[in-house]
């Protein structure tokens, strides 16, 4: 099993983590034995995060900056579920990456041509 704390891969047989000592629950004994945490990937703050901001980036007066955040984290989102496969989030990691993206780049964009038709107009 993989250990929930700092993903070091532990034998099934073992109580506590080779590595960090923590208690090892058989109720996180191997990927996808975890419902909650693949509707839900709390063990992968990060793209959860991404996935929130990539939702809220669709709102026009702020989508520009939590777009490039929700960019951000999702890209350290899905480098945690490829590092630790256990904490699962890769979907949400990557709605953060393309919602995120697409709508951070977009609003950005709106915000830099505005501000330059604004400045050409004077
Ligand atoms: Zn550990």
């Amino acid at each position: 099993m993989f250990c929930p704390k700092c993903g070091t891969e532990n034998s099934d047989a073992n109580f506590k983590c080779t590595k960090c000592k923590q208690t090892l629950k058989t109720v996180t004994a191997s990927a996808g034995s975890d419902p909650i945490s693949t509707i839900i990937p709390y063990k992968n703050a990060k793209a959860l995060i991404a996935y929130y901001l990539a939702v809220f980036s669709i709102i026009p007066c702020i989508g520009s900056p939590l777009g490039i955040a929700a960019l951000v984290l999702g890209i350290m989102g899905l480098k945690q579920a490829k590092e630790h496969p256990e904490a699962k989030g890769k979907v949400h990691a990557w709605i953060g990456v393309l919602v995120g993206g697409l709508f951070g780049v977009v609003y950005t964009g709106l915000i830099i041509f505005g501000i330059v038709t604004a400045v050409l107009k004077k």
